[in-house]
């Protein structure tokens, strides 16, 4: 019997354990291992990406060890992880604060890496990209299908966010399910992929949430990925785009709104044209995860060298693309940024329009150089466009009617430090949830939920 079990009504019942590991002091670096007897399910292993980039800009990112990455918060700390205990590594989706951190950490655990065939095709390529090899096997497991380990059964629940076969996981042990909700919004009118499944997560008797609170603070409903469609669709169609060159950025994870941007072009005439290594990325690994081949419709240029030659020739034909360019955050690197700057050959004329179908990730670093990049824009007297975008994370209401229809016993903040942990907590105080079965975690906090 473990040192956790607790004697109740007569007899033991086991405790599960809540590892908070990484996002609880901060927004990145997402990682929450749930306890369970002797075994122990990893949930992300997400990167800092402020701390990472930072890293990138001043070494040779091949050769960073593991130790350098933690030591400046790039990765989440599992030093005090029983590592011989771990059965599986699950990350949610394909964003770099929920699994970049998994080439640089599963070799210390002996444990398949469960995932969607998305996210298992772009891991693939960013594990290839920094020359390192998986020690730990990816093993696809599709969305609603489930994986047994000797105490629990894992299933990957559909879910909407903003990048395809984004999942909860459900754990469930004798006790009762837990779920990680981490990074998720309530869509029923999504563009691409699957709605969230509401029905399958009504079945489990829900010991404990651990869930997005990123914008619990903001007192409204999350609008649907339609609504970026119409927004899209609303600008090509009332703005007089003829003889102009159009550029959008958009984030390259997002092929949702990737489709929705081809759907516009198309529809006045225009091909379209993604340019940039991380829109390369994604984009392959959806076609060979078979959710959408763009290749049969859209042309792409991934490498410098290339990039540099096509749009030479692309630039005398420049009003009759649509070019999707990496860069909305104000990258140095960005090929929108090297647009900016006259780095590429392609010029900018006055009129020509750039459209960020992205929010800035309120972070220094983004905000400098998207002001930097929108005042090069300015000064070209080219028409920026911006915001025309939507959240992927619920907001206080869809998190509110998503706890009043799961009645978790327990609930778990995740993604944020305290001062948004609270914003969920409130939710779960007007739900009528006393203070024991609401908690504010740390990075390594240890919750032990009966
Ligand atoms: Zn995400």
């Amino acid at each position: 019997m473990s040192a956790c079990s607790a004697r109740m009504f007569g007899f033991f019942i086991n405790m599960i354990k809540i590892h908070t590991l990484g996002g609880y002091d901060e927004v990145g670096r997402n990682m929450t291992a749930v306890e369970v007897e002797d075994e122990i399910i990893i949930l992300d292993m997400g990167l800092h990406l402020d701390s990472y980039i930072k890293i990138q800009d001043s070494n040779q990112i091949q050769h960073v060890t593991k130790e350098t990455l933690l030591k400046s918060g790039a990765i989440p700390d599992d030093n005090n992880l029983d590592k011989s205990k771990v059965v599986a590594i699950i990350p949610s989706h394909a964003h770099l604060d929920h699994f970049g951190a998994i080439p640089y950490m599963e070799a210390a655990y002996d444990a398949p890496i469960l995932s969607t065939p998305f996210a298992k095709e772009v891991l693939t390529k960013i594990a290839n990209d920094q020359n390192i090899k998986l020690k730990n096997k990816i093993k696809t497991l599709e969305e609603n299908k489930q994986y047994k380990t000797k105490h629990t059964t894992i299933e990957l629940i559909s879910v909407t966010h903003s990048v395809i076969e984004t999942v909860i996981v459900a754990i469930t042990t004798k006790q009762g399910t837990i779920i990680y909700a981490n990074d998720f919004k309530i869509d029923v009118t999504p563009t691409f992929g699957s709605k969230t499944d509401m029905e399958q997560l009504k079945k489990f008797n829900i010991i404990a949430l651990i869930c997005d609170c990123i914008k619990a603070d903001l007192d409204e409903e999350t609008p649907s990925e339609s609504v970026a469609k119409n927004m899209l669709e609303e600008l090509f169609e009332t703005q007089d785009f003829a003889n102009k060159a159009i550029i959008i950025s958009t984030f390259s994870s997002h092929i949702a709104r990737l489709q929705s941007i081809l759907h516009c072009a198309k529809k006045i005439g225009r091909k379209t044209l993604f340019v940039g290594r991380s829109l390369a990325k994604y984009v392959e690994a959806a076609a060979c995860a078979e959710d959408i081949n763009f290749f049969a419709d859209v042309e792409m240029l991934k490498y410098g060298d290339q990039i540099k030659k096509s749009l030479k020739h692309i630039a005398e034909k420049r009003t009759e693309y649509v070019i999707v360019a990496t860069g909305h955050q104000g990258e140095p690197n960005a090929v929108l940024t090297k647009l900016a700057a006259n780095k590429l050959p392609f010029k900018l004329f006055p009129n020509d329009v750039v459209i960020f179908s992205s929010t800035v990730i309120p972070n220094e670093e983004n905000i400098k150089n998207r002001s930097q990049l929108e005042e090069q824009l300015e000064q070209k007297g080219i028409t920026v466009f911006k915001d025309i975008h939507v959240s992927g994370h619920a907001a206080r209401k869809d998190l509110k009617a998503f706890i009043s229809i799961l009645k978790p016993k327990h609930i778990i903040p995740a993604h944020g430090p305290r001062a948004m942990q609270k914003n969920l907590i409130s939710i779960g105080k007007e739900l009528g949830y006393s203070d024991e079965f609401l908690h504010y975690s740390e990075n390594g906090t240890v919750h032990e939920i009966i």
